[in-house]
């Protein structure tokens, strides 16, 4: 499941292709992706405009097209742009330059809504909290959204209202920089916890990011070597990169969580 770092990935790769460019034909091909709009309507709306730019917030695509409209897509699961023809495409954009550009989606989750401009910072606001690695992050504003809470903090920092971007990767990994336990209740973390959180939430994301994301080897994302750099995503009985502890499972949330048992407490 693409997280920040490989939303952020894909952001990159399309906003080379699509920005400037003008959309010359479309073909949305699910109606599951723009439910409920009418899958040829949005693709009426989106042929024949000039892409502004391609930016991201938390999970979601923002392309925002030169007469305000704004396509904000969720990748989900299994979404992913493509320029060379793929299986499971569900849509596809033809630019004035030529460009073909694929909408893949093999298990059909992801999602694209083509928004009014003064539709579309509502539609964020209400789903997403601060950008991790933006100035609004703080120590003071982590520490309110944790306040009280007897949820474990690796459920909690996977509520994107608390913090954008992170899923069940880079949770864990960002717990491990912060010598956190997942299962320890979130509002009981002491000020320096709390502090030592954002920092590890933002080292994971930045390594990320740097890695061009995660490909955890069914090609969606291909290029991708995080996933070479895990400190405990997946390394069950491997020993800990900073203690030796072999790393355990367990579930936070309902999701499995991996942690080192010698270093987070
Ligand atoms: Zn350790």
């Amino acid at each position: 499941m693409p997280e920040l770092p490989e939303v952020e990935t894909e952001r990159g790769r399309l906003a080379a292709r699509l920005e400037g460019r003008r959309i010359g034909s479309a073909r949305i091909d699910d109606v599951r992706l723009t439910r409920p709009e009418d899958p040829a309507l949005v693709a009426a709306r989106l042929a024949g405009e000039r892409v502004a730019g391609v930016e991201r917030r938390g999970k979601y695509l923002v392309i925002r097209l030169d007469q305000g409209d704004v396509l904000v897509v969720h990748l989900r699961m299994t979404g992913s742009f493509r320029y060379e023809p793929a299986s499971h495409e569900r849509a596809v954009l033809e630019l004035d330059d030529g460009t073909r550009i694929a909408y893949r989606d093999l298990r059909r989750f992801g999602t694209w809504a083509l928004l009014d401009p003064d539709e579309v910072d509502e539609y964020l606001r209400i789903r997403l909290g601060p950008e991790p690695l933006g100035r609004a992050f703080t120590v003071p504003f982590l520490a309110r959204r944790l306040e009280g809470r007897r949820a474990p903090i690796k459920a909690a920092i996977l509520d994107q209202r608390t913090v954008a971007g992170l899923g069940n990767i880079y949770a864990d990994e960002a717990l491990w920089h912060a010598r956190i336990h997942p299962l320890r209740a979130a509002g009981e973390l002491r000020p320096d916890q709390i502090a030592a959180l954002r920092t590890g939430i933002r080292s994971a994301l930045r390594r990320g990011i740097r890695r061009q994301g995660a490909d955890l080897g069914d090609g969606t994302y291909a290029g991708g070597r995080m996933q070479h750099e895990f400190r405990v995503y997946g390394r069950t009985g491997e020993g800990c990169d900073r203690c030796g502890t072999p790393i355990e499972k367990t579930r936070a949330g309902g999701r499995g969580t991996w942690y080192c048992p010698g270093c987070q407490l």
